[in-house]
């Protein structure tokens, strides 16, 4: 009998004329992950296995495929010869020695000559008579033994089902640019997009020499996290120091972020037409913060010209926010304490609700373009 990992994916994509290219960027996907490791990789009718693994990477390969959207679940088995004694030997790795259990059945092979309820019910009695502690209890047992004939002539034996990230594969929905900071909001949302097929790359702002090296060391691991979902990602970073600077001196200051936020929404907007993006992502919550007003957002819409602005939590309560970032693993690191953007400009009272005659009047006291010029003269990328 050999150790193999079962990954299945959602049934919803079995039936359908996307199957196939489904199938295709969800296997590459899944192979990427595993890159580094040694392992068979096997396709059988709807779902995978992983084979001929160390048993010490056991563990590193169920948490790589658990950041893998488009697993629905994975499961870790023995496959073993199809006769019911070969069955019964394995089961007995799986089974507890007390408690209550029960054998559920699946027979992905119509020929084979018992039916799952047979099965079931023989493997149940051999056990019983392995385990004299053990007892039957078909509606709240306490743990479940499963077997699954397939059509190859072996038989998958097995005991839990462990969740996998769901949503579709990372490349399905297109790409867009994800507008990260340090904070804890945008990653979570460059990890919504993906869940939902969505290619993300990724754009910061900094006003270095303000900001310090560590706020650009926090950017690239949050960068690092969130590629562990998103099958990868560039990182393209662009300083905003100039801009800062520029509306200081020109404009008034509570101003300063509304100004600021539509160059960076003109500069990300560019930048994605010229990477092929198709929209932009950001981490904007209503209501969240002085800038996040239906004015704030309107605001730095309204200068996007080509490209729709992707803001899959600007229904969500902070907490829910916070839950998701724990949950991916970068809370963590977005709580460290250095900051994106220069703080030194940031207005003590920052307009709330800022009225777009006011904007467009004190922007007209700025070069718009020859800034957004020369930001683009700092642009890096960054490998992830
Ligand atoms: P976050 O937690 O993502 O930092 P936030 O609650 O701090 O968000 P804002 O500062 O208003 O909210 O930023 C709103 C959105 O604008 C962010 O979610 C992000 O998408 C984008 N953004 C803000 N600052 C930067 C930056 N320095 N670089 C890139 N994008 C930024
Ligand atoms: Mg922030």
């Amino acid at each position: 009998m050999n150790k193999v990992i079962i990954i299945r994916y959602a049934e919803i994509w079995l039936k359908g004329k996307n199957r196939g290219y489904f199938e295709r960027m969800f296997e590459t996907n899944l192979k990427a992950a595993l890159k580094g490791i040694d392992h068979k990789f096997v396709k059988q009718c709807g779902r995978y296995l992983i084979e001929e693994f160390a048993e010490y990477e056991t563990e590193e390969i169920v948490e790589r495929l658990k950041k893998v959207f488009g697993v629905h679940t994975l499961s870790l088995a023995y496959e073993t010869d199809a006769d019911m004694n070969s069955i019964f030997e394995t089961a007995k790795l799986v089974c507890k020695e007390e408690g209550t259990f029960k054998v559920e059945s699946h027979r992905g092979d119509k020929r084979y000559p018992k039916t799952s309820v047979e099965i079931s019910r023989e493997l149940g009695g051999m056990l019983l008579g392995a385990f004299y502690k053990l007892k039957v209890d078909v509606h709240n047992p306490d743990f479940i033994v499963r077997v699954d004939i397939r059509e190859n002539g072996k038989a998958l034996v097995f005991g839990e089902f462990i969740e996998g990230a769901n949503g579709m594969p990372v490349g399905m929905a297109g790409k867009g640019l994800l507008l990260l900071s340090g904070g804890i909001d945008s990653p979570v949302a460059g990890y919504m997009m993906a869940k939902r097929g969505m290619r993300v790359d990724c754009l910061h702002f900094h006003s270095y020499p303000y900001t310090n090296e560590q706020a650009k060391e926090k950017v690239v691991e949050l960068a690092n996290i969130l590629s562990q979902y998103t099958c990868g990602t560039n990182l393209y970073t662009v300083s905003v120091t100039h801009i800062q600077e520029s509306i200081h001196e020109h404009c008034k200051a509570e101003l300063m972020i509304t100004l600021l936020r539509r160059f960076m929404y003109r500069i990300a907007e560019r930048l994605a037409l010229r990477k092929s993006a198709q929209c932009l992502i950001t981490g904007e919550s209503l209501g969240q913060v002085a800038s996040q007003t239906i004015e704030g957002v309107t605001s730095s819409n309204s200068v996007v010209e080509k490209l729709p602005v992707l803001r899959p939590l600007i229904g969500f309560d902070k907490n829910e926010i916070i839950d998701r970032s724990v949950k991916m693993g970068a809370y963590e690191t977005s709580i460290l304490p250095f900051e994106d953007c220069c703080t030194v400009f940031l207005p003590d009272f920052p307009a709330i609700k800022p009225k777009l005659s006011d904007i467009l009047a004190e922007e007209s006291k700025l070069d718009v373009e020859g800034l957004i010029k020369e930001a683009f003269e700092s642009l890096e990328k960054i490998e992830i």
